[in-house]
């Protein structure tokens, strides 16, 4: 593997500070140094190492997807998304995986399967190399309950290939599917805890039983599986701290007791509210039929209005908002995902620093791989993006694949940045 020199770049290194201009040596999987340089300095050529004269472009960490579903294929409903038949649907997966590479995330979290096992094969194909794809961690159908969220079966055709989900009812069926889950290999179990109005199950309504819940968690747990929930009920998000459910998707209802509980709770959690999702089902989706007027009616407006505030006052007080969220649908395609990081900033009032760490620093933990990733600091595993701009200046830019000039992961590039002769870059004016 051939050692890489950046020269000449713009450092975001994930900790917070203002970037700075200086080189970042690759060796092998890791970032072996981190050097600031003065305006004009030339830096030192490596022995055996690419060197790449970054031209002042913004050098970052690669960011991480807290909420992915490889498996939603970019359709309009739960049906016609777990219709798809196996064959065509891990070839998608894996067509989709190499779609966030391309977007810069290099990392994400699987947050649902539409089939049982999808997302562990896929996560085992990118290990092994036989696709590209990211960092990623494999989870479970979404477990849900007769008539809930991701019951898609008909009265007549209960049969659970036909179900989005996985459906259970009482505590030892609970236990079962997780013992399923954990044999097939899964990183995490996800659990839906409330209902989402677009499947006639409204948001605020909540499923399970504490005691389903609890086993849940404790079956998890003793395979050493993380929990995930769907929760955007107000009851769904205080059962996820009370019970120990570390990652809450959603989190739109929340109350004073709810906010106080994550606050008292809020390094054990993580949230991800897949923004996008409730903007763009509540204003985007007509061409399939969810006219503002139809969104409204699911309470989709009321759902995104208590989310936003929900958010504002999970920033406040300081609990870990992460994005991702629900892409795969008809009107969130998937790597469009970096729209999140606007939505923080246009709608939940973090600053672009505050975003652009949301995606980095905070993902590591997230992805369980603590500050091995989501920075750019010696020891540090070799994931990282090279764009032409100042996302600082305008969080937009992450967006757009073409400002997107090199993505690297574990110290490879799966896209090189282009090269002209002598190893330089020229990009900018
Ligand atoms: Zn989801």
């Amino acid at each position: 593997m051939a050692d890489t020199l950046f020269t000449n770049v713009r450092i975001f290194d994930g900790g917070g500070e203002a970037p700075f201009i200086g080189d970042v040596l690759v060796q092998g999987r890791h970032i072996s140094r981190v050097v600031r340089t003065s305006q004009g300095q030339r830096s030192q050529p490596v022995q055996g190492a690419q060197q790449i004269d970054g031209a002042g472009a913004f050098l970052m960490p690669g960011m991480i997807e807290a909420h992915t579903h490889f498996s939603w294929n970019d359709q309009p409903s739960l049906d016609a998304i777990q219709r798809m038949p196996p064959e065509e649907h891990i070839l998608w997966c894996a067509e989709v995986a190499k779609r966030y590479l391309d977007m810069g995330w290099t990392s994400c979290v699987g947050a649902a399967a539409a089939k049982p096992r999808l997302d562990v094969v896929i996560r085992n194909a990118i290990n092994d190399g036989t696709i590209v794809g990211p960092r990623y961690l494999a989870a479970s159908q979404e477990i849900t309950v007769p008539g809930g969220l991701g019951d898609t079966t008909a009265p007549h055709l209960p049969q659970h290939e036909f179900a989005f989900g996985a459906i259970v009812s009482g505590c030892d069926e609970m236990r079962r599917c997780v013992r399923m889950f954990a044999k097939y290999g899964v990183d995490s179990l996800k659990i839906n805890l409330s209902g989402e109005s677009i499947t006639g199950m409204p948001s605020e309504m909540s499923q399970f039983t504490e005691d389903e819940i609890r086993v849940c968690v404790q079956e998890a747990k003793a395979w050493g599986k993380r929990v995930a929930a769907h929760a955007r009920s107000s009851w769904s998000i205080k059962q996820c701290i009370k019970q120990g459910i570390e990652v809450i998707y959603h989190a739109s209802f929340t109350d004073e007791e709810a906010l106080d509980l994550l606050e008292a709770h809020k390094f054990e959690h993580f949230v991800a509210p897949g923004l996008a999702w409730l903007i763009n089902t509540s204003h985007h989706a007509s061409e399939w039929g969810i006219t503002p007027e139809v969104a409204r009616g699911m309470g989709y407006h009321r759902e995104l209005e208590a989310a936003i505030e929900s958010m504002k006052a999970m920033r406040r007080r300081g609990i870990r908002i992460l994005p991702g969220g629900d892409y795969g649908f008809a009107w969130t395609p998937h790597g469009t995902n970096a729209k999140d990081l606007q939505y923080f900033v246009e709608q939940v009032g973090m600053s672009p620093m505050e975003a652009l760490l949301s995606a980095t620093a905070w993902g590591g933990p997230m992805m369980r791989m603590g500050k091995q990733i989501g920075y750019i600091r010696e020891g540090c595993l070799a994931d990282i993006l090279l764009i032409d701009g100042d996302p600082l200046a305008d969080i937009r830019i992450l967006q757009d694949q073409a400002r997107i000039l090199a993505v690297m992961k574990d110290g490879q590039f799966h896209r090189a940045p282009p090269v002209r002769a002598r190893g330089a870059t020229r990009w900018s004016a």
